[in-house]
């Protein structure tokens, strides 16, 4: 009877399907915005039983990052996101943060002697003085943006449905084809040329844009110099406190075990089961190390930043290729010079902000009246007749001649040189984009960056891995690289 017991409970257990295993310890390098929302997105698929260990050298937040002047805070690395971007729309409500208040301003482009574009407050003016000048380039200029964005804002639909995507080729094919892998390899300036915008407008406007945000030319790839050119006045934001705050705050949702630590060193354990990755870390001039079943790198591995080493992978794991460009950006509290401007009274000087063409004199990317991050109610721009706070973009930093002729006179200046994103024409005209999957276990999240550098990219990127990541752990491999997966979602409804 006894043994008749035994057997039935053993045929039990074996009928009884058990549960897969789920990853018990997951390591995720860097706190910037790319980590913390793979954290966050991670723990949504896995649940909240795997431990997270996220591994941070600096400060959370990385490239989102503020600094204090005269008792307030300001932003020192990224300052805005757009509206289309509903991965940071999501976090900023789910966190309970909230959108800065918006404060209108004036642009202006400058070429080196004198303005060449300003705005107005007059909406309509704005648009005559654009065809006056260039045509109906900025027509067609509109047109391609909302395009790409069009096809971009698919991702949201797939990534809602679980899809991922093994490599950055395969997730922009998902989105808008060839046409959109193409758009990696060749140049905004070549592919708005293609379309009929005239090269004045190319040469006085796109290039001014491009400046300012990636601080390079119109050579940069047509997806990241779209991204770009669809940032307009009205549709930017902020968050109030601090764009870092979504940083901290995902880490904090998730109870992440947060390591501030340098990561030096990842090693290939093999086991019976599946890879083990060994994390050799620093922390207080101590080494240690843990072991992982997944680790997610969250920060660039090109030349740049804190290197990690790679030990025992066969093929080995390699650096990919290219540099990181330098940003400068220094922080100046004090009365901007309206007069280098072609303004002698700062009265009637009514720009907020100065974008300077690509022309071998111009020292500056742009130049920006800053308002702090916490903007209270009856808050106003200060004009050039009072001291402000001014970022200013730089390819190097500011020499005091350059400060002096900026600046009729400063208070402060503080200096932040960013290696802020990938320097793109640094990798040759192939430009191939880096692997997301570096081994069966170990995968790399800001090669996203060679494709489009910026806060959503990082963001978009960070659910592309965990839902990577989860869908090969449990193989599924029909939420992998799907093809026509617009026609397929569209006939499944
Ligand atoms: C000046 C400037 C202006 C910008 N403006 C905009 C903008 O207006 N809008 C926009 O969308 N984007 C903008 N960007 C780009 C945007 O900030 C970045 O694309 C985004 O923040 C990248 O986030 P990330 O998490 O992928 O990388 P990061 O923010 O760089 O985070 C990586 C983190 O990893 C840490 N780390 C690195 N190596 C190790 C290691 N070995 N061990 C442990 N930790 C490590 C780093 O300390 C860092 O905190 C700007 C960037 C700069 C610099």
């Amino acid at each position: 009877m006894a043994l008749l017991m035994i057997l039935t409970a053993q045929f039990l257990q074996i009928c009884v399907a058990q549960p897969p295993e789920t990853p018990s310890r997951i390591a995720v390098v860097g706190a910037g915005i790319g980590g913390s929302a793979v954290t966050y997105f991670l723990q949504q698929q896995f649940g909240a039983q795997v431990q997270i260990d996220l591994y941070e050298a600096d400060r959370i937040g990385g490239r989102l990052a503020t600094l204090t002047v005269n008792n307030q805070q300001y932003e020192s690395g990224s300052p805005y996101i757009h509206s289309l971007n509903l991965h940071m729309q999501g976090f900023v409500k789910h966190l309970g943060l909230k959108h800065r208040k918006e404060v209108a301003g004036k642009n202006a482009i400058y070429n080196g002697e004198q303005l060449v574009l300003e705005e107005t407050d007059w909406y309509l003016l704005n648009l005559f003085r654009l065809w006056w000048h260039y045509g109906i380039s900025f027509l067609r200029l509109q047109m391609w943006v909302e395009e790409v964005m069009e096809k971009f804002m698919r991702i949201y639909t797939f990534q809602a449905h679980e899809y991922a995507f093994s490599s950055m080729e395969e997730l922009l094919r998902s989105l808008g084809g060839e046409h959109f892998v193409n758009m990696t390899h060749k140049s905004v300036g070549e592919s708005l040329q293609a379309i009929g915008v005239s090269q004045k407008f190319i040469d006085d406007v796109i290039s001014a844009v491009i400046r300012a945000s990636y601080g390079q030319s119109v050579a940069i790839p047509a997806l990241a110099g779209a991204m770009s050119l669809a940032g307009t006045p009205g549709n930017m934001w902020a968050v109030e406190g601090g764009n870092k705050l979504v940083c901290s705050g995902l880490l904090r949702l998730t109870k992440a075990n947060v390591i501030h630590g340098k990561v030096m060193a990842i090693s290939l354990h093999s086991s019976e089961k599946r890879p083990i990755y060994e994390v050799r870390y620093e922390q207080d001039g101590t080494l240690s190390s843990q072991n992982y079943d997944l680790v997610i790198i969250a920060a660039p591995l090109h030349k740049t930043g804190y290197p990690i080493s790679f030990h025992n992978f066969q093929p080995p794991v390699e650096q990919p290729n290219g540099t990181y460009h330098r940003v400068v950006t220094s922080i100046v509290h004090g009365y901007l010079n309206s007069s280098y401007f072609g303004f002698s009274d700062p009265k009637l000087f009514p720009f907020f902000s100065i974008l300077s063409v690509d022309s071998p004199d111009s020292s500056f990317f742009s130049i920006e009246s800053l308002c702090p991050v916490n903007v209270s109610v009856g808050f106003r721009r200060k004009t050039p007749q009072e001291a402000a706070v001014w970022r200013v973009l730089s390819p190097r930093p500011l020499d005091r001649k350059e400060l002096k002729t900026f600046f009729k006179s400063y208070y402060s200046v503080q200096v932040i040189e960013w290696q802020a994103f990938p320097s793109y024409m640094s990798v040759g005209p192939s430009r191939s984009l880096p692997p997301i999957i570096l081994h069966d276990g170990l995968y790399y999240l800001n090669g996203v960056e060679w494709a489009a550098s910026s806060v959503e990219m990082s963001a978009v990127a960070a659910k592309n891995v965990a839902l990577l990541a989860f869908n090969r752990w449990f193989d599924l491999h029909e939420k992998i690289d799907q093809p026509d997966l617009l026609h397929k979602l569209k006939t499944e409804l």
